[in-house]
């Protein structure tokens, strides 16, 4: 049987805790039960890595910030493997590059293409346990690559995926997938069990347990997923495709994002080419839009709103009032304080009436809702950032998940 583990940078953030880490390796390695680890960065050490990168240049290049932030991960798995290594076990530490973790050439957002999987099988059957820095590739230069923030994930399930593993463990530092942030509502429960899509939605939309793209990955490969704590023994949520749809609660988590900016532009004209040339021009600068609306024509001209982050707002403006005179736009505006709420739920393609409870839940507590978008199986608003944490309480409630 081989497992693999994925340690979270809370699971490994000072010296005891690596310590406890180990123990729970030592625990699980037997003789038939091989173990191969993914570690993040210790706590908080890639953002103190972007710290620094921020106090020598706001514009790194993008190959040295990978080989920046890929040191995180080299630091994590070698005290790691000292600290197993002290329990006597055998054990190898490997850098991506080790590895042979091959991706593609977007520096600090690379995909996987391919894994090596002659090495770790080597050192398997020698009977060391492996451990793996995550968040890190090379692409076909040899050149580092890192997957985007969180992507040790997403290594974790693509070394499950190439070594077939049996089980593909991701440890962090609460018990499993919420039905929202326990932090704004203490009544949150853990979630026994959630479908892929589900999980891809809630991933997508800020719950910030599992990375977007590990999700996907799980469900292409099969590759079921199970989330827990490393501070306990309790089992976590297993993350896999649902048997059964009729068992699909219409609503089965409430996510939020806070890292959320629209933009309306007014009086846009009504024909063809419009939102192909504004659209074209905001992906031409790499700026990830999400939200789209386009209000009803009036006078043959349009109003036109979309949503990005906070840190592409700047970059959109310009981009926008660069396109105004091409677009007949009369006015622009902009607001960095709204946020995104979500209802999400695979039984929401049976059951109709989900929206209608949303709005009604949103609208008793006097929050006013600035635009709409729905998917097969999810809901989201936007709102003033500041309702945020009475929006996810109240809709929590109404959809029974405490
Ligand atoms: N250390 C990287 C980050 O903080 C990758 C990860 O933790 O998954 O984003
Ligand atoms: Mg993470």
């Amino acid at each position: 049987m081989l497992i693999v583990q994925k340690y979270g940078g809370s699971s490994v953030a000072d010296a005891g805790r690596i310590s406890r880490v180990a123990r729970r390796i030592a625990g699980v390695r037997t003789k038939d039960h091989n173990v191969v680890v993914v570690v993040s960065a210790m706590g908080d050490s890639t953002d103190n890595l972007m710290q620094l990168v921020k106090e020598i240049t706001d514009s790194p290049p993008e190959r040295e910030l990978d080989v920046v932030l890929s040191t995180g991960e080299q630091v994590s798995i070698a005290l790691l493997a000292m600290a197993v290594n002290d329990l006597g076990i055998p054990v190898i530490s490997l850098t991506g590059y080790q590895v042979g973790i091959f991706t593609d050439n977007v520096h600090n957002k690379a995909s996987i293409l391919n894994i090596e999987t002659k090495r770790l099988r080597e050192e398997i059957k020698q009977g060391n346990v492996v451990i793996v820095a995550g968040f890190q590739g090379v692409n076909q230069l040899n050149d580092i690559t890192t997957l985007g923030r969180g992507g040790s994930d997403t290594t974790a399930v693509a070394l499950a995926a190439a070594l077939g593993a049996d089980v593909c463990e991701i440890y962090t530092d609460v018990d499993g997938v919420y039905t929202t942030d326990p932090h704004i509502v203490p009544e949150a429960r853990k979630l026994d069990q959630v479908s892929y899509c589900e999980m891809l939605e809630l991933a997508n939309l800020g719950a910030a347990v599992l990375h977007p793209r590990s999700v996907e990955l799980a469900m292409n490969y099969g590759i079921t997923i199970h989330v827990r704590s490393s501070f306990n023994d309790h089992s976590g949520t297993i993350v896999r495709e649902v048997e059964s749809m009729e068992k699909a609660l219409v609503v089965t988590g409430v996510a939020y994002d806070l890292d959320v900016a629209k933009i309306g532009l007014y009086n846009v004209y009504d024909k063809p080419g419009i939102a192909y040339k504004l659209f074209r021009n905001l992906a031409d600068e790499s700026i990830n839009v999400d939200m789209i609306v386009q209000g009803a024509m009036h006078d043959e001209r349009n109003d036109i709103s979309f949503t990005c982050t906070q840190g592409d707002l700047n970059k959109a403006l310009e981009v926008v009032e660069k396109l105004t005179d091409d677009l007949g736009a009369d006015g622009v505006t902009s607001d960095d304080s709204v946020a995104k709420v979500s209802i999400v739920g695979a039984g929401m393609i049976s059951n109709p009436g989900v929206a209608a409870l949303m709005f009604e839940a949103l609208s008793k507590e006097g929050i006013n809702i600035e635009m709409i978008s729905t998917s097969e199986i999810k809901i989201s608003c936007i709102i003033k950032a500041d309702q945020v944490t009475k929006a996810v309480r109240s809709l929590h409630k109404k959809f029974n998940l405490e």
